[in-house]
């Protein structure tokens, strides 16, 4: 059985959760998912979707993330690149950053694509 990741916590029986909920544009891919047990997903006054500091918390963690994983120093964050780093298709990323304003050789910068990530707004 899979423990729950919140830090202390050993119970089991979790479920997959989007970090970035799906209804606010989080992506399907591994970044965004966390295994909760039902007492902090969503059957308690400690479940994340029930504790705005919880899911805050959360989103703040995987914001840090996206951070690490597209680094400061690089310009040319193009479609093919961001995918790759993040687990998604290029396919999928074509569609999903479809939105996302691009320079005119055609690749993003890396604070458009992370508040794409994080559903439109930093935290
Ligand atoms: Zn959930
Ligand atoms: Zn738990």
């Amino acid at each position: 059985m899979i423990k729950c990741e919140i830090p202390g916590c050993i119970n089991e029986g979790c479920h997959s959760h989007h970090i970035v909920f799906r209804s606010q544009g989080g992506p399907d891919i591994a970044m965004n998912l966390i295994r909760l047990c039902p007492y902090h997903h969503n059957m308690s006054p400690e479940g994340v979707h029930m504790n705005p500091a919880l899911d805050k918390r959360l989103k703040r963690v995987l914001q840090k993330e996206y951070e690490t994983v597209f680094e400061f120093e690089e310009k040319e964050l193009t479609v093919e690149l961001v995918a790759d780093r993040i687990g998604m298709s290029k396919k999928k990323a074509e569609k999903y950053f479809s939105k996302v304003p691009k320079n005119p050789d055609g690749t993003m910068d890396r604070e458009n694509i992370i508040r794409r990530l994080m559903g439109g707004r930093l935290y």
